[in-house]
Parts: structure tokens; C-alpha cells; sequence
């Protein structure tokens, strides 16, 4: 492949709403076919700085890098990176009025321009893939927590992205229901997908992750391999966040 190494760069990314700082120069890679999980406090700047990823957010300076190409701070300008990037949100928000299905075809039709059964053989392979064919039929409201966001992972891959964003992904669903969906998440990651995933989840963080990445304040505390955060961090910021949590 000619594409480079390193997918997804940021450069002193800050973001203020007001006089509040969010994000205080955030400097950070992501590498083709990595896992990398960003942990910390409520309130850290982790979902910001997803958000500034694919251009939902504008930072207030400072630059992302995706493939090697700066994101305009013009948000309308980032349209076909935002395509190749897939976001998963904490409460999936798939369309109530589509099917399972219907809401895997949509993309691809709409924005790429697949016929209707090119879209169709898609969506039922990527349904197979998250282990939902027999709810193609489905609409929303008929399925659980987990298999809706296990939909909403099937739609962000029918667009066929270079990387996947995810935001708390199983914070919204019942414990019974968050073991399926951090599954689906590590086989996409065995495949070989690059995925960014904001996660409360410290035993997917420290089984999946190629790397952690832990905030406070609007900024990068500490990073590195999962063993090297969990088992010796080495700063309080990251002792006083993972005791807090047991
Ligand atoms: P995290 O995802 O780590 O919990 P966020 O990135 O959502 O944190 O938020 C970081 C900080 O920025 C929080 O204090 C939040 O209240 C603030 N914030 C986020 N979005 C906005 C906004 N649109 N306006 C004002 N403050 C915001
Ligand atoms: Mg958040």
C-alpha cells in the first residue's frame, strides 16, 4: 500500500468554548491497523477531540492530519474525510422508521451511489458479520440495546472506512448486552481495522488496545502500551484515575 503509516495525526489541537479549555494541545498518532483507547476522567476532552477528528467540532487551533491531509477549519470542506472515517456514538441513533437493514443500505446508496442490491449484498454481509442476520427485518425499537449499536457498527462499515471512532460505545446499554458489542469490536480490530475508541471498558482497553491513552484536563497525561498504563503508570493523574474506578 501507498497510503502512509501514520492514519490519523494531531498537532497542538486545543479547543475553548469561551474561556473554558477543553483541549490544551493535544499532540498524538494513530498508526494503520492500531487499536488505540482513550481513557480519563468525565469531562477530559476525550469525545472532543473525536469530534475535531472528523470535523464535527472545529478546533480552535492546531491541526489534524488524516492519510497526511490537514482538515479544513472549514467544516463543510472535510465532507469526503468524514466519509472514510466511521463514528459509533453511545446511543446509536439509528433511523426508527428503517429496519436493520434499511439502515445499513442507506449510506452507501445515498452518499456512494450503490444500486439498491449491490447496497442490499453489502448490508447483509456486514448483518452476518455482527451476527444479526435473522434480525435484517427488524426496526429499531425491536431490537436490544446491543444489537441496535451492533447495527449502528454495521452501518458506519457499510461506508467502507479507513478508521473507525468510537464514543463510549457501550456506555448506554445494559451489562448483559456490552459483552456482544466489545466482541464485534475486537474482531474488527483482529481484522486489521485502525480504531480510536473512547472507553470506560479498562479490561477491552487492556486486551484489545495497542495503545492508551489517558487524558485529564483537556490533555494527554501519560501514554502508551496497555501493560505499561495498567500495571506501573507513571503519573498520579493515572493512579488517582484507575483507582477511582474500582
Ligand atoms: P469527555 O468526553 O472526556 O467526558 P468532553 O470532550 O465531552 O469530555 O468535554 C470536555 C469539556 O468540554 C467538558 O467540561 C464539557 O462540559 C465541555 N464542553 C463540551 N462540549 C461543549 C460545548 N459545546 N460547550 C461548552 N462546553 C463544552
Ligand atoms: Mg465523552
Amino acid at each position: 500500500s501507498t497510503l502512509p503509516d501514520v492514519v490519523i495525526e494531531y498537532r497542538d489541537v486545543r479547543k475553548q468554548y469561551g474561556e473554558f479549555v477543553a483541549l490544551a494541545g493535544v499532540n498524538l498518532e494513530v498508526r494503520r491497523g492500531q487499536v488505540v483507547c482513550l481513557i480519563g476522567p468525565s469531562g477530559s476532552g476525550k469525545s472532543t477531540l473525536l469530534r475535531c477528528t472528523n470535523g464535527l467540532e472545529t478546533m480552535s487551533s492546531g491541526e489534524v492530519y488524516f492519510d497526511g491531509m490537514p482538515l479544513s477549519k472549514d467544516p463543510r470542506k472535510n465532507r469526503l474525510i468524514r466519509q472514510r472515517m466511521g463514528m459509533v456514538f453511545q446511543n446509536f441513533e439509528l433511523f426508527p422508521h428503517k429496519t436493520a437493514l434499511g439502515n445499513i443500505m442507506m449510506g452507501p446508496m445515498t452518499v456512494l451511489g450503490l444500486s439498491e442490491e449491490k447496497a442490499r449484498t453489502r448490508a447483509e454481509a456486514l448483518l452476518a458479520k455482527v451476527g444479526l442476520s435473522e434480525k435484517a427485518s427488524n426496526y429499531p425499537a425491536n431490537l436490544s440495546g446491543g444489537q441496535q449499536q451492533r447495527v449502528a457498527i454495521a452501518r458506519a462499515l457499510a461506508m467502507e472506512p479507513e478508521v473507525m471512532l468510537f464514543d463510549e460505545p457501550t456506555s448506554a446499554l445494559d451489562p448483559e448486552t456490552i459483552g456482544e458489542v466489545l466482541n464485534v469490536m475486537k474482531r474488527l480490530a483482529d481484522d486489521g481495522m485502525t480504531m480510536v475508541v473512547v472507553t470506560h471498558e479498562m479490561t477491552f482497553a487492556r486486551r484489545v488496545a495497542d495503545h492508551v491513552v489517558v487524558f485529564a484536563n483537556g490533555q494527554i497525561v501519560e501514554q502508551g502500551r496497555p501493560e505499561q498504563i495498567f500495571d506501573a503508570p507513571q503519573t498520579t493523574r493515572t493512579r488517582d484515575f484507575l483507582s477511582h474506578l474500582g
